[in-house]
């Protein structure tokens, strides 16, 4: 048996890019003004601004949950609510930050077959209770890509913030993948953020091929009032912030940004096409971004598990397999070789 060199559990599995490897060694020269106020925080709040095509507010913060919790909390007073997908990473995945960085804002979780949120399942909770009793319907969160692989496209995106508008919602996006929607659906960043009315972006950072590191963007400028504030409370503001900013600069200045993500979501496609139609083998959702979830029999699974595969089963018991920047074919290969030689077996 082969041990494999690469692992498909987890898009966070991954080293960090050359380009964001060069840019921190780059910003380790010399002395740098601390909190932020050095030149490579500045280029890199600008890099985002220009990607964007907006003058939005750009702060960094060390990893997904409190870019995520810290933005929520942004958006709402204690006794509000927000909406989000029962698969959301704020729901099932923070251990609760969002509700204690907002000093209580309950979270309501919409069922979701598929992981997405929809207009729809956004007013029915938005109308469900309008009560004091209630905590107020403040904010709905979507995730881009989903926790299940899936992307929102504009037009959805355009549907879900106007719903939101009706009902005097904010919209948050947790983009932990969203150069992972940009490279899958070819949008720029502004259509599928702000054009198509986000007002606070998380954009992931991390599993984009950094060490660590996620930028939150606000849209809606009057939202980012004293979040600096809160960032610090939290315990998430770097001293030595060019190590956190000059990453982002490293990724965005070259494209890597993009060119990292559409690997990645290349490497779900061709495992993706290496084992459609093998027998005993289910597509849970459909291939969009840089995962492939699958249902298998419990034997297969545990036979893949022999061979040394790691692989989570925590969505609906589905095998989850996720593609990093640095995904190497052969080792895709290998693991659809693998998969396709006990699915054969199997079925006999
Ligand atoms: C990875 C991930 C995050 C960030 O998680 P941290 O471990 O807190 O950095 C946020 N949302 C989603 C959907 C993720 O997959």
């Amino acid at each position: 048996m082969t041990v494999p060199s690469q692992q498909f559990a987890s898009d966070n599995y991954a080293g960090v890019c050359p380009e964001a490897w060069a840019a921190m060694a780059e910003a380790n020269h010399g002395h740098a003004v601390a909190y932020g106020d050095d030149e490579w925080t500045g280029r890199a709040s600008d890099a985002f601004r220009s990607l964007f095509e907006t003058d939005c507010e750009v702060f960094f913060v060390f990893n997904g949950t409190a870019a995520n919790s810290l933005a929520l909390s942004a958006l709402c007073q204690s006794y509000h609510s927000v909406i989000c997908s029962a698969a959301a990473h704020v729901e099932t995945d923070e251990c609760g930050a969002p509700e204690f960085f907002s000093n209580g804002s309950k979270l309501l979780a919409a069922p979701s077959p598929d992981g997405k949120l929809t207009a729809g399942a956004i007013r029915t909770l938005a109308v469900a209770r309008q009560d004091i009793h209630y905590p107020k319907p403040r904010v709905a969160s979507v995730t881009q890509s989903t926790e299940t692989g899936r992307i929102y496209r504009p037009e959805e995106l355009l549907a879900i913030s106007e719903t939101c508008r009706a009902h005097g919602l904010s919209l948050h996006m947790d983009g932990a993948r969203f150069a992972n929607a940009c490279a899958g659906l070819g949008c720029s960043p502004a259509d599928l953020s702000w054009r198509a009315g986000v007002d606070v972006l998380c954009f992931g950072g991390t599993k984009n091929g950094m060490a660590v590191g996620e930028a939150i963007l606000f849209f809606n400028r009057p939202q980012a009032e004293d979040f600096d504030y809160r960032c610090k409370q939290a315990g998430q503001l770097a001293s030595k912030m060019r190590f956190l900013s000059a990453p982002w600069v490293g990724l965005l200045e070259t494209g890597a940004w993009l060119r990292n993500a559409a690997h990645a979501n290349a490497c779900a496609r061709l495992f993706a096409d290496r084992i459609s139609g093998l027998p005993g083998l289910e597509f849970a959702f459909p291939v969009e971004a840089n995962a492939v979830f699958l249902n298998l029999s419990d034997t297969a699974m545990a036979a893949l598990r022999q061979k040394g595969w790691r692989f989570y089963t925590f969505i609906g018991g589905c095998a989850r397999f996720m593609f990093a920047w640095d995904a190497d074919p052969g080792q895709v290969d290998a693991l659809a070789g693998d998969l396709s030689a006990i699915l054969e077996a199997e079925a006999g």
